[in-house]
């Protein structure tokens, strides 16, 4: 799986320490787990590989992560990254609101300070929002001090404690810091990545990804961005109408 964007690996091999540092027991079922991942960071490491889903394993070894929500309640939650965005933020919105479904929008602050009318709207419409850095920082190329800097700043013009690290890479030392302090944070991944940001995929191949994942308790993944917009814009109904058929609210986080 890649847990991100294009060209992401899920973990570099500086991280591979971070395992050890952590202090994860070295039993067999941790090894398997471990020898597994190093497979497929070789495998992830070539651009724009990814899976849709993300395997419990990965899931097993970032627990402080939210990754997905109780299945016993009946909805699905819709996300939406990299926003705000001129048309693609105006768009999510007049859709959500057409069929009444509420989401969650991690903004990166650079865009808010860009698009602060459009940033309110999505308050104004009763959904959430969440902090994905200033800069759009992947935590992997960046020192802590300064990638828990650069969220900080987010944070001065994003008012939520939900976060999401771009294309998903973030090391343990920085999530365990985010997860502590006096404010601390909560991380948010996913359970189901459409895939709109890969311009090798058709918009119908992006629909199936979400289709043949989406559930109840499903965190689904889409961007706003001008790479994603075309793929984005033309399933966002579906999936509404799918989650309309089986009876799932779309819920804010
Ligand atoms: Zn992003």
């Amino acid at each position: 799986m890649r847990v991100g964007l294009p060209g992401a690996s899920w973990m570099q091999a500086t991280d591979a320490k971070c395992f050890w540092q952590c202090g994860l027991v070295h039993s067999p079922s941790t090894i398997w787990i471990l020898s597994k991942h190093a497979a497929w960071m070789a495998f992830l490491s070539l651009p724009m590989l990814y899976t849709v889903s993300s395997p419990w394993w990965i899931r097993r070894l970032f627990p402080a992560c939210i990754w997905e929500m109780p299945q016993d309640i009946p909805a699905v939650y819709l996300t939406f990254d990299d926003g705000p965005h001129p048309v693609a933020t105006p768009f999510v919105l007049d859709t959500l609101g057409a069929y009444g479904m509420k989401a969650t929008f991690f903004c990166i602050g650079q865009n808010v300070l860009a698009y602060p009318d459009l940033y309110q709207r999505i308050l104004d419409e009763g959904h959430s929002v969440g902090n994905h850095t200033h800069r759009h920082l992947s935590g992997w190329n960046t020192p802590d001090a300064d990638y828990l800097e650069d969220i900080r700043t987010a944070g001065r013009l994003i008012s939520s404690d939900l976060f999401r690290p771009p294309y998903g890479r973030i090391t343990f030392s920085q999530l365990r810091k985010l997860g502590s302090g006096s404010a601390p944070m909560r991380t948010v991944m996913w359970s189901v990545l459409s895939g709109d940001f890969d311009a090798r995929i058709s918009p119908e191949k992006c629909l199936r990804n979400v289709m043949d994942h989406m559930k109840a308790g499903s965190i689904v993944t889409f961007h706003e961005s001008e790479k994603s917009m075309p793929r984005m814009i033309k399933v966002l109904c579906y999936v509404l109408d799918e989650m309309k058929r089986q009876g799932w609210e779309g819920k804010k986080m």
